[in-house]
């Protein structure tokens, strides 16, 4: 056997091994996140325990990074009365693994007095609305009794056990940045009443026959949203402020937002460079 052919056969041998560790370090990192890094909630002792539930969410937040700042308790309660509670509350997000206490008021009261609570499912949601994450755990309405009963070490203590030098701040990365090209010429025109070319127009129509023929041109859109890329370039707020709000790292519609005018929509849509503002009539 020639000595070339040994060598690539021991080149070989070494290429399927290296493979082959890799696959299995990958593996067993997999499955040791599994066993061991999983989401999960713990209860704690609430400081009033007939409308307030403390829990301690933990998750690895170097793997998902997030801000988690929801919590909802669903009770499914087919066979009992009511047959479903929701309850929810929102609260500082929280960038790594963090105890915290809220308080439901009646619709906790509401949640404990349901009939057949032993047998209905309880779901505990935990989420980061920014992010777009949502974490469930689901028991039966016993287990969550006793876990609820069965804690006994408070917000303030597990803070104390758990205290963090300092919490990492968490940087949100644009996805996309770009230098653009200076827009190409167009005879393209909003008839806006707030338009000064078409100042004439509406003048004509004397101030409510404006009003009037904006009316006729406007539309209401049934949705409008932002989509992944937005730079944060402030233009769709400077147009519409009630409807867009531009934040640290991107733009989100508010939640009262007005969908009544969808010209002005359509105007702050084609004025975004990245044409991430889409919007349904
Ligand atoms: S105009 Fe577009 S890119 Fe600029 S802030 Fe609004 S959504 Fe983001």
């Amino acid at each position: 056997m020639s000595t070339s052919l040994i060598a690539g056969g021991i080149a070989l041998l070494l290429a399927v091994g290296l493979v082959v560790t890799l696959g299995l370090m990958s593996l067993l990192s997999g499955a040791f996140h599994f066993l061991f890094m999983r989401p999960g909630v713990d209860f704690l002792k609430p400081k009033n325990r007939e409308t307030g539930f403390a829990f301690v969410f933990r998750w690895d937040s170097s793997r998902e990074p997030a801000r988690f700042d929801r919590i909802k308790l669903r009770l499914f309660n087919p066979f009992g009365s009511p047959t479903q509670v929701d309850i929810s509350q929102e609260f500082q997000g929280q960038g790594s693994s963090f105890a915290h206490e809220v308080d439901f008021g009646e619709g906790m009261k509401a949640f404990w007095n349901a009939k057949g609570f032993d047998d209905a499912l309880v779901q505990i949601e935990v989420m980061a609305i920014r992010d777009g994450l949502t974490h469930q755990f689901e028991m039966k309405g016993a287990k969550f009794k006793e876990k609820f009963h069965g804690a006994s070490t408070s917000v303030e203590a597990w803070k104390e056990k758990n205290k963090k030098e300092k919490e990492k701040v968490l940087y949100h990365t644009v996805e996309r940045s770009f230098i653009a090209d200076p827009l190409p010429e167009t005879n393209k025109t909003l008839k806006l009443a707030t338009n000064p070319v078409f100042a004439a127009d509406f003048a004509a129509a004397g101030a409510a026959g404006a009003g009037a023929a904006a009316a006729d041109n406007n539309f209401a859109v049934s949705k409008v949203w932002i989509e992944p890329g937005c730079i944060v370039c402030d233009a769709c707020e400077g147009i519409f402020p009630e409807v867009f709000e531009v934040q640290a790292d991107t733009c989100v519609i508010r939640a009262d937002a007005p969908l009544t005018n969808g010209l002005l929509i359509q105007e702050a849509a084609e004025a975004c460079p990245v044409e991430v503002i889409k919007f349904a009539k």
